[in-house]
């Protein structure tokens, strides 16, 4: 039930998340999760609504509400779909079947507390397992382990900054292993950097291109071949403000100096 992706209210969430971030309509949904640590909106959507049950439950007999839901319930009895059915089927699709059963429980407060977290650990599995299960995410399993807010979000003032940094970690910058990400394979000349006769990647970018020698900050220099992959994830799940203005500086000024050299050579 959680994971149903054609859910106009979740659209809307994750349209504001998007624009929030900078980042096109395309960009995988998983990956703005991840940055923004939130969760789908429809598990609030799912605690109201068996806050209601709860109250249809407890509601005096004599009133429409309550001897509305008994019709519903004995109709879904004989297999016949409607908002009764819903509220056994969430309860069972998390393991709370037994509530069903038992229609209602004693400590409420306490039942929609588990409730919340069972949903929310429900989301974190299945995001994680999608995360660790597509080749899109290659590259960001490696830094982003954990579904929380990133620490970026509000170490970063300037949002061109901001832009850069995201634009790296979701795999969208105009460096082009990004920018060719489904090409054919044919083509994979293409994804040589614009400057030097090396695959343009993040690791290339970061450590070792000398058109931007210059600007590179000392958490991204002398770093050894080997150590790359473990020193860019590093970089990136850094929760230290300075290093994270320090990365998102350079990956902003290297983005404009390398926008300026293509197109004086296109020129
Ligand atoms: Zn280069």
């Amino acid at each position: 039930v959680l994971t149903k992706d054609n859910n106009q209210t979740e659209n809307v969430h994750l349209f504001a998340c998007k624009r929030f971030l900078n980042v096109a309509a395309r960009t995988p949904n998983r990956m703005v999760y991840g940055e923004l640590g939130r969760y789908p909106l429809q598990i609030n959507c799912y605690i109201r609504v068996i806050k209601y049950w709860f109250r249809l439950l407890k509601m005096d007999p004599e009133r429409l509400p309550n001897q509305a839901y008994h019709m519903l319930r004995s109709l879904d009895s004989c297999g016949k779909c409607n908002w009764v059915s819903s509220v056994r089927s969430l309860l069972q699709s998390v393991g709370f079947g037994y509530v069903w059963l038992a229609q209602g429980v004693t400590r409420e407060n306490c039942f929609l507390r588990e409730f919340k977290q069972r949903l929310t650990d429900v989301f974190r599995q299945d995001w994680m397992a999608g995360i660790n299960s597509s080749e899109r995410f290659i590259q960001y399993r490696k830094f982003k382990l954990v579904l929380e807010p990133e620490k970026y979000l509000d170490s970063i003032r300037q949002k061109c900054f901001r832009d850069a940094l995201v634009r790296l970690r979701l795999g969208i910058s105009d460096i082009n292993v990004h920018k060719n990400r489904y090409k054919r394979n044919d083509q994979l000349a293409l994804n040589n950097c614009p400057f030097c006769p090396e695959v343009e990647n993040e690791f290339h970018l970061c450590f070792r291109c000398h058109m931007y020698d210059d600007i590179r900050p000392s958490v991204m220099k002398n770093v050894e071949p080997h150590q790359e992959s473990i020193q860019f994830a590093r970089l990136m799940s850094s929760k230290d403000a300075g290093t994270i203005r320090k990365t998102a500086w350079f990956l902003f000024k290297a983005s404009e100096l390398r926008k300026r050299a293509v197109d004086a050579v296109g020129q």
